[in-house]
């Protein structure tokens, strides 16, 4: 078959792999002037630094299949992402840690003596938590609230945490030892040569054919048998029933001589600090050795017509209109909508893969009865 993949993100890319070695013939067509989506990666041309066009990227997973997958298109190296926060004039390691509370705290308690300290400094008079501030105050008390979550959830959501539902902080979002690997997950590792470099050779298949600055318009879904589309769902729809909310981010670059922070990536707790971090991309590449430093502060603000979506707001309001695109999506044929904006999710990169490969197995058992959505958005 003949099969159109709007999007030349990770979506894109690895089902248009899998069609293409099942026989299938591919066209590829992204707006943007590069591949890779929101994880592209280029060399800055002033540093030779390899930077995280769309803000900062690591590779972390459980699956042992996805992780397998990556690896085999691109080498990974050993990664482990350790995030520290500047808040009331001190820098602290994140996620909540032993380190971070006996600092916070000016003690040295050993790990029962802290979630027993932090069982006393939780609120419990609030029983059953209807917000996120709610949730955080019963989990780690008020001190620790404002320090670490308040100010950045509000700069980054741009509403107060009492806005926005206590299933953001699902458990207990504190360990009490001394380990600051920011993810859990079992695989984590940077590519070498840049996630840009990984979706060119995903792509790098004699059935696929990739056509950059193209928009994609529905009538060029006619020269198709099928069609899978990464890009965002009311946009497929000409925003018909309105726009699904978005947070977009701003990057404000500037370079520096040497190294400018000696991480990767510093937040800023404060809401009176405007941005919400600073990320130095060298360190994401400490196999690397570079003089200059590039680093980028990060504004997030509501999303406007054009910027470019980045959160899904995923609130009351915005579940609504979705509801709304999904019932117009059922009167669609020949299109399944994939990926984080064509199912209005967040969704980590091994998620996109898992979910891509599923999907293109799906098609391949199916056939163009495939459903418009192989994961449901609601
Ligand atoms: C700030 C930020 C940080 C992140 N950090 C991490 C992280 O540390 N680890 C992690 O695992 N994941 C991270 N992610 C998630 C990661 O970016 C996604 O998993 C991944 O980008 C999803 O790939 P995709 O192909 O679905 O979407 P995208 O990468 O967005 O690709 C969609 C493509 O479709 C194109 N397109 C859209 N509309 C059209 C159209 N009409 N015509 C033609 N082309 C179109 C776009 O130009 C884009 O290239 C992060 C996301 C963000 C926003």
């Amino acid at each position: 078959m003949n099969i159109l993949l709007v999007g030349a993100g990770l979506s894109g890319a690895v089902i248009g792999r899998k069609l293409a070695e099942a026989g299938h013939s591919i066209t590829v067509v992204d707006s943007r002037a590069h591949i890779a989506g929101n994880c592209h990666t280029e060399r800055d041309a002033q540093t030779g630094v390899m930077v995280h066009i769309y803000g900062p990227h690591i590779f972390h997973t459980d699956d042992a299949e996805v992780w397998d997958y990556v690896n085999s298109f691109e080498t990974f190296m050993p990664y482990k992402n350790r995030v520290k926060t500047t808040s009331g004039g001190q820098v602290f390691s994140l996620p909540i840690n032993l380190h971070t509370i006996n600092q916070f705290y000016n003690r040295t308690m050993r790990p029962d003596e802290a979630r027993a300290f932090i069982e006393e400094q939780a609120d419990t008079s609030i029983a059953e938590p209807q917000n996120f501030e709610e949730q955080a105050m019963r989990f780690v008390g008020g001190a620790l609230y404002e320090a670490f979550f308040k100010g950045y959830t509000i700069k980054q959501w741009g509403v107060s945490p009492t806005e926005l539902p206590a299933a953001i902080l699902k458990r207990l979002p504190v360990r009490f030892n001394y380990d600051d690997n920011y993810f859990f997950h079992r695989f984590q590792g940077m590519p070498e040569n840049g996630y840009t470099e990984m979706v060119a050779r995903i792509l790098d298949h004699p059935a696929i054919t990739v056509h950059l600055n193209t928009r994609f318009t529905r009538d060029m879904a006619d020269d198709y048998d099928h069609v899978f589309y990464s890009g965002p769902l009311d946009g497929y729809f000409d925003y018909e029933l309105g726009r699904l909310g978005y947070r977009t981010l701003d990057f404000e670059r500037f370079s520096y001589e040497g190294d400018y922070q000696g991480c990767a990536v510093m937040n800023y707790g404060e809401e009176t600090v405007p941005f919400t971090r600073i990320t130095e991309h060298k360190h994401f590449s400490p196999w690397e050795s570079h003089d200059g430093s590039v680093c980028y502060r990060e504004f997030s603000r509501d999303c406007e017509p054009d910027d470019i979506p980045y959160y899904p707001i995923r609130q009351v309001k915005e579940k609504a209109l979705l509801a709304e695109y999904v019932a117009l999506v059922e009167q669609t044929s020949g299109v399944t909508f994939v990926g984080r904006l064509g199912t209005y999710r967040y969704l980590d990169m091994d998620v996109t893969i898992r979910e891509a490969l599923d999907t293109a197995d799906a098609f391949l058992a199916k056939g163009t009865d495939l459903p418009a959505f192989a994961t449901s958005p609601l």
